[in-house]
């Protein structure tokens, strides 16, 4: 087959793999948004802004409904999100999709990402450098979907949206104005996880949970 021929159904599978990624079985009309998303998925899974960019096996942009009333923010690929390029796929994932459920959304119907779109190694926190540099792909996100609330996971989403010195249990079930979005700050899915046995954090996040329901009208 021609190279260019190659090149351009290479492309195709690509669209039609993200499309089918937001949970379309079908092929809209292109309008200027999914240009620019489409733009700007491209920038961040070519980005080399950062060193992060050198060992990461894909870059995850982000995930859901382009109309999203609601986005979850977490805070950087894990390791299963690195492998497969989509966020939250892995053990807090399937949290969090229980959550997304529980909240009588699917997940097609919300917005997923992450502040930082490469897995530091280890899973060690993002730095403040590399947060500044992946910052525009997240604002420019914020810009392109407008939700109407954000659910912040854990801290460093939250810090990203809400500048405070007190932590997540203080933050927490309270929202914050940021550009005009309401921000809920509630505690990460692998914290659930890790203090499994804790039941005052599930139902914290519950509380917190039902708070952005009753935000978005749903009873
Ligand atoms: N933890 C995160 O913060 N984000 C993911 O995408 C996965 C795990």
């Amino acid at each position: 087959m021609e190279e260019k021929t190659q090149k351009f159904l290479d492309r195709l599978e690509e669209k039609l793999k993200f499309f089918s990624q937001l949970g379309m079985e079908f092929i809209p009309s292109s309008s200027s948004k999914d240009s620019s998303y489409l733009s700007l998925r491209e920038r961040i899974i070519h980005c080399q802004k950062c060193a992060l960019s050198q060992r990461r096996k894909n870059a995850v942009p982000g995930e859901g409904n382009l109309g999203a009333e609601l986005m979850f923010v977490g805070e950087a690929p894990g390791h299963d999100e690195d492998i497969q390029g989509q966020p939250f796929v892995g053990r807090a994932g399937q949290l969090l999709t229980k959550i997304i459920n529980a909240m009588q959304f699917k997940r097609e119907d919300v917005y997923i990402t992450n502040v930082i779109k490469c897995r530091p190694p280890d899973n060690r926190n993002p730095h403040k450098d590399e947060i500044e540099k992946c910052q525009s792909y997240l604002l420019e996100q914020l810009e392109m979907i407008k939700p109407r609330a954000v659910v912040t996971l854990g801290k460093v989403a939250t810090d990203f949206f809400v500048r405070s010195n007190l932590g997540m249990t203080a933050l927490r079930g309270n929202f914050y104005e940021f550009g005009g979005i309401q921000v809920m700050p509630t505690f990460h899915p692998s914290y659930i996880i890790r203090n499994e046995g804790n039941r005052k954090i599930k139902k914290m996040v519950w509380e917190d949970m039902k708070k952005v329901m009753a935000f978005l009208g749903k009873k």
